[in-house]
């Protein structure tokens, strides 16, 4: 039977390790933290996530937790439109997705709930090292056990251990900026003017503040865990004070900003923040694939490719990338096809994710700049780029 060791279960590391194990790979998938958990915040799956997630088998269960995304523009912070909001051209189809958003916990159920049985989870192991060699078998040691398997997946995050050795030509750099996620449940969020309560988009000054719901007030809704989920991103560096400082922090700068972000501020609590420091990888690593033995090592979702979170895809590449391997390993056999199958993995998926990272790093840039400045020059970008900024900042069903 083919083999496969998995480091890391966040979003990527599951859903590789769930379509190994439903296509016949015996897999070890190895986790850091003490046991499988996502965290309590929520992240919009677009279009391609929604595709990736069909293709890995979990559509269903998708569905289960999933709330629409509608189409919105972009607001500067006195509330008057930099885009306005667009009519959906075409209507949902199988093929053509719009986004939803998911709470985070639930994805992760879904994602643990196509583990099946048959996977080998360890949890509170930390890979330490891994064994490079051409004609050895794929290995890796927490320096306590050893795991060797026809295939090692890195999947272990912006700072992975596996990338560091693949890979080191490419580093993990601050992207200087700071985000803070949360969700305020249902029974604490206040009534909102009309016209605000399905979700938006502000930028300003190098600040953003996005938000949308999940499942609606007064029902279930479509997630179990629903409300309404923020994002903010201000210029800086991560903020080392207690969460209720951050918070005050957080409302004196989106003090003066346009219904309803004053009135999500005030109803969240500092429990609910959680803080990213945010960080991208530079260069692009050269490959996303080694051989050795007869198989070998790949890197999936942020441990190849991480990126600050600006066009908000980073969990939704780490499906596709999933949903790629799982088809160019389904036939793959050690020895034989396997190496060429990791081959194709690189040269399929690393032109359209270095792509998307330059078009991070701009959106960034431009995010970055401050005052009127900075202004005209994203109204500038926002007209000669409408194909960029128009698809990333709404979170549209544009593709
Ligand atoms: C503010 C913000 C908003 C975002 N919004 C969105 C959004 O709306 N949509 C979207 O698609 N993306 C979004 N993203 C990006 C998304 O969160 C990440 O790209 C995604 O979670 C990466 O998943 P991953 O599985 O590759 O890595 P991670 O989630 O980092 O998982 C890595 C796992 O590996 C484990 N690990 C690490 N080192 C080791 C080791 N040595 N041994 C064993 N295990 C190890 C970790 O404990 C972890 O469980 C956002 C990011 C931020 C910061």
């Amino acid at each position: 039977m083919r083999s496969a060791v998995v480091v890391g279960a966040g979003v990527g590391g599951l859903a590789v390790a769930g379509a190994l194990t439903r296509t016949g790979w015996q897999v070890t998938l190895l986790e850091r933290a003490g046991r499988l958990r996502g965290d309590t915040a929520a992240l919009l799956i677009w279009p391609e996530g929604v595709r990736a997630l069909r293709a890995l088998g979990l559509g269903d269960g998708l569905r289960a937790i999933a709330s629409p995304v509608p189409t919105r523009g972009i607001r500067r912070p006195n509330g008057q439109w930099l885009v306005q909001p667009y009519p959906a051209t075409e209507p949902e189809t199988e093929d053509a997705p719009g986004s939803v958003v998911v709470h985070r916990e639930d994805l992760h159920d879904t994602l643990v709930a196509g583990l099946g049985d048959r996977i080998d989870i360890r949890t509170g192991v930390a890979v330490r090292t891994v064994r490079m060699g051409r004609d050895e078998p794929a290995t890796v040691s927490d320096g306590r056990s050893t795991w060797s398997a026809d295939l090692v997946v890195g999947a272990d995050g912006v700072d992975s251990i596996v990338r560091r050795r693949l890979a080191p030509e490419a580093t993990a750099v601050a992207a200087g900026c700071a985000a803070w996620r949360a969700v305020i449940p249902w029974y604490r969020v206040p009534k909102l003017p009309d016209g605000l309560g399905t979700g938006g988009e502000t930028l300003g000054g190098g600040h953003r503040f996005r938000y949308a719901l999940l499942g609606e007030r007064g029902s279930a809704g479509a997630s179990s865990r629903g409300g309404i989920y923020w994002a903010a991103t201000v210029p800086g560096a991560y903020r080392p004070e207690p969460p209720a400082t951050q918070l005050s922090l957080l409302r004196r700068w989106f003090a003066d900003w346009h219904p309803p972000v004053g009135d999500l501020l005030a109803a969240t609590e500092p429990e609910d923040l959680i803080q990213h420091s945010v960080a991208e990888l530079r260069p692009v690593p050269r490959s996303f694939s080694y051989l050795a033995g007869g198989g070998g090592y790949v890197l999936l979702g942020d441990a190849a490719h991480a990126m600050s979170h600006h066009l908000g895809q980073g969990a939704c590449l780490a499906l596709e990338d999933a949903a790629a391997l799982r088809t160019l390993l389904l036939d793959a056999v050690p020895g034989r096809t396997l190496g060429t199958a990791l081959d194709a993995y690189t040269r399929d998926r690393r032109p359209r994710l270095a792509r998307i990272m330059r078009q991070s790093r701009r959106v960034g840039a431009m995010m970055a700049a401050n005052g009127s400045l900075a202004g005209r020059a994203r109204d500038a970008a926002l007209g000669l780029s409408p194909s960029l900024l128009g698809r990333v900042l709404r979170g549209s069903r544009a593709r």
